[in-house]
């Protein structure tokens, strides 16, 4: 197993993990990933997911895995700094931010959606993983050995889709953000970098599943959806010594 080289030599893990949004879906996913790949995870949801984080937990730890819950909305400046400060007295550091968390927001016109409406987006999605990066870039910053951050774009991060314009212009932001943060945390050693999936069957896509299964399997380049499997693999790789020189990249 190789050391991230930002770890202490005292620890046998490869690090302390962070990931939003991680009751289910992918970001679950990733934390499981990301535990068997041997770091500790902490992992952050909602009040209402408040009983699947602590099953997680569970899960991690009869693993074999260390594991820790934060319930806190990341759209929320005290909350995101306080999980942060929390993460590193449990734990000891933080080395990988994987700002997962978000939503659909509402679906609709924009000649029929409100300015609130369009707020719920913006405010999870962007503002949200703003928090993230900003408090962990913080701490990797002082921490002083770099550090790799991961934020959840998606393909209406790079094309707009009718109907899902605060979505799409939310996760347009995640990737200019993550290209901005690349940039700036660079010089410390922290790459930042997105993943940005097509449609992956999660609890996300809601009551409209399984037309939207039907559609992008006829659709889509592979003819299938993807599953939380695919990003966890992803965010495993990106979070790897082999990705150390990849930065500012939403994939
Ligand atoms: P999901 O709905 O299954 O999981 C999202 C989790 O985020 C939920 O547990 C939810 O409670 C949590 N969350 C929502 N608001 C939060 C807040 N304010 N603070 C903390 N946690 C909050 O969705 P998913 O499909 O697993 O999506 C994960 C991420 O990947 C999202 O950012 C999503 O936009 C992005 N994404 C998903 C797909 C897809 O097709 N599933 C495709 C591209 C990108």
């Amino acid at each position: 197993m190789h050391r991230l080289p930002l770890l202490s030599v005292m620890s046998s893990s490869k690090g302390v993990v962070l990931v939003t949004g991680a009751a289910q879906g992918i970001g679950r996913s990733i934390a499981l990933r990301l535990a068997d790949d041997g770091f500790d995870v902490a992992v952050n949801d909602i009040s209402n997911n408040s009983e699947k984080l602590d099953a997680l937990v569970s899960e991690i730890q009869e693993k074999g895995g260390a594991s820790s819950k934060y319930v806190a909305d990341v759209s929320q400046d005290e909350q995101v700094k306080t999980m942060v400060d929390d993460v590193v007295t449990r734990h000891g550091s933080l080395d990988v931010m994987v700002a997962n968390a978000g939503i659909t927001g509402i679906v609709a016109p924009l000649t029929e959606i409100s300015a609130d409406e369009w707020d719920k987006a913006m405010n999870v999605n962007a503002r949200g993983t703003f928090l993230c990066y900003k408090y962990a870039g913080i701490q990797m910053i002082k921490q002083g050995r770099g550090g790799r951050i991961i934020g959840a774009s998606s393909t209406a991060g790079k094309q707009g889709f009718a109907t899902h314009g605060s979505y799409c212009a939310s996760k347009f932001a995640v990737r200019g953000l993550t290209q901005a943060a690349a940039l700036e945390f660079g010089p410390h050693g922290i790459t930042v970098n997105a993943y940005a999936p097509g449609v992956i069957d999660t609890p996300i896509l809601g009551a409209a599943r399984d037309t939207i299964v039907e559609h992008y399997t006829k659709t889509s380049a592979l003819k299938k959806i993807g599953v939380p499997e695919d990003i966890s693999a992803l965010v495993s790789f990106l979070v790897s010594k082999e990705a150390q020189f990849i930065t500012g990249t939403a994939s």
